[in-house]
């Protein structure tokens, strides 16, 4: 059986959990406020060719993970990546340190949520109470249940590259040209041409923290409409920061993201060399690029998640858990959009009326 490590109130026994807009523990119980050590180690970046061969080993299957409560003795059984149990029968909160044990690679750094539950639920409500389209039902919908904190798995790539680009600039100039037109009257009109040059040059390019996500459910667009990520404010990992929220293991590993993050660093590399290219227009772009000092590191990001079942159809909306940044799909209003369509097509014909009697 895995070890669980238990964080009691020094108070009362009772349970803690990270509340996140005390930034501290508290008490579920007695109320009682604890600050977290913070530890004063250096999160490194660690070299990334270290890794990849060690990455090419495929994740471990999940075992499955049984917590015997200290308190009421009732098992509770999760999935053994999940880094955060709570017993099924009286609520006791456990972490479970060997989640993140069963990657290759644990993580180095945490930001522990800001943004509160509370907070978390106004912000939805204003944010879905803009927007003229939108369902005035929405802001009776009570979401509270189905709102979930997640502390998700990241990777952060650093890496220096030097460029060495070469391609064709082009730059229009324009030839007046007389001719006639359909009803024989000569007219003059502006043709563009290109003057293309062969260029070539260099740059290097440093790439700081290109933030990619390790959880698969979580699709990488909808965590782009949340960034950015503040990372400065990145501290050491600490269990207890995970008390009270669902945590787990990643299941998108280094070699996957990092491609990913290649793709994003050649993206940038690309538009800093057209930009040194081209002057109106450019073609045959070909940039050769050496990656090195390719470190990484793996950080835990707050997430809210939300689902939600409005009407029939299914809705999600996303909140980055340090800024407050949201994101989502709105349910519009059938009915609004009915009656615009009508009064659109009103308008329509009554110009079309009025024309013709005019
Ligand atoms: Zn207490
Ligand atoms: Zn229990």
């Amino acid at each position: 059986m895995q070890a669980f490590e238990e964080y009691p109130c020094p108070n009362c026994g009772s349970e803690l959990n990270y509340d996140a807009a005390k930034s501290s523990l508290k008490c579920l119980h007695c109320g009682a406020v604890f600050a977290i050590q913070k530890s004063t180690e250096v999160i490194e970046e660690r070299n990334i060719s270290i890794f990849k061969d060690a990455e090419t080993i495929p994740i471990a299957p999940i075992q499955v993970a049984v917590y015997r409560c200290s308190k009421c003795g009732q098992e509770t059984q999760e999935a053994g990546d999940v880094a955060f149990f709570e017993c099924r029968n009286c609520g006791n909160n456990v972490v479970n340190p060997a989640a993140y044990t069963t990657r290759s690679i644990s993580p180095a750094g945490i930001i522990p949520f800001k943004i509160s539950k509370q907070d978390a639920l106004d912000r939805f409500a204003q944010w879905i109470g803009k927007g003229f389209w939108n369902d005035s039902d929405l802001k009776k919908l009570s979401l509270t249940d189905k709102l979930e904190g997640h502390y998700v798995p990241f990777w952060t790539f650093d890496c220096q590259t030097g460029n060495q680009w070469s391609g064709y600039s082009g730059r229009y100039y324009y030839e007046t040209v007389r001719r006639r037109n359909a009803s024989g009257e000569e007219v003059t009109e502006q043709v563009r041409h290109t003057n293309w040059t062969w260029r070539t040059g260099s740059f290097e390019l440093f790439f700081d923290d290109v933030l990619v996500c390790g959880n698969k459910a979580i699709p990488q667009d909808r965590i782009n409409d949340i960034y950015p990520y503040l990372l400065n404010d990145v501290v050491v990992f600490n269990d207890e920061y995970l008390l009270g929220w669902n945590a787990r293991a990643y299941d998108k590993d280094l070699s996957e993201t990092y491609r990913l993050a290649r793709t994003i660093m050649d993206r940038k590399i690309e538009q800093e060399a057209i930009s040194r290219l081209a002057e109106d227009t450019y073609r045959d772009l070909r940039v050769q690029t050496d990656y090195s000092g390719e470190t990484f590191k793996q950080i835990i990001l707050p997430v809210w998640l939300c689902q939600y079942l409005f009407k029939g159809k299914t809705y999600q909306f996303i909140i980055n858990g340090q800024t407050g940044v949201i994101s989502g799909t709105k349910p519009l209003s059938v009915s609004k959009i009915a009656t615009a369509v009508v009064i659109a097509v009103l308008i329509i014909a009554a110009i079309y009326f009025f024309t013709r009697s005019g």
